[in-house]
């Protein structure tokens, strides 16, 4: 879609005019993220019509009659609710396929060691991502929380502004 490379004829004559920067390759992380995007963009109006439409076709099964009728569109407020449970279901399902597709195909990667991630949103096990998960550990621990009301308190939390 977006192939634009060098404008050959300015490049052939070795031209300024025209030239155009080579667009590099998008990463495959911004690939990935499109694709989803996009894919659950579509499921989840796809998903609500379908499930509105389902459920009209199943009112029309088991009550033959003229279809439209002033009842209907009370009838269509309360189905409303299922719609969007039938939008979010889909979106699910095909963000769940979808990254299962992508993960097979290496979309997803380790920032710092390149690995690829077998699930998505899976944490890597290379010693810098491992090095932040236990600082991330000893700064929850050292750090008193203040949601909790039991446990150690900090005798400092009291004089300091921050703390209460
Ligand atoms: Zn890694």
């Amino acid at each position: 879609m977006f192939a634009v490379g060098r404008c050959a004829c300015a490049a052939a004559a070795g031209q300024r005019r025209f030239t155009m920067r080579t667009r590099t390759p998008l990463p495959d992380d911004t690939v990935a993220l499109r694709q989803m995007l996009v894919a659950v963009g579509i499921s989840l109006p796809l998903g609500f019509l379908a499930t509105v439409a389902a459920l009209l076709w199943l009112r029309h099964w088991a009550e033959p009659g003229p279809f439209w009728s002033w009842g209907l569109a009370g009838w269509l407020a309360h189905c409303l609710e299922l719609g969007v449970l039938g939008a979010l279901g889909l979106g699910a399902a095909v963000f769940a396929v979808l990254s299962r597709i992508q993960c097979r195909l290496g979309y997803h990667r380790c920032p710092f060691c390149n690995r690829v991630k077998k699930r998505f949103g899976e944490l890597c096990s290379c010693p810098r991502v491992q090095g932040f998960l236990r600082e991330a550990e000893e700064e929850a621990k050292r750090r008193p929380n203040p949601a909790r009301r039991s446990g150690p308190r900090d005798p400092k939390a009291g004089r300091s502004p921050a703390g209460r």
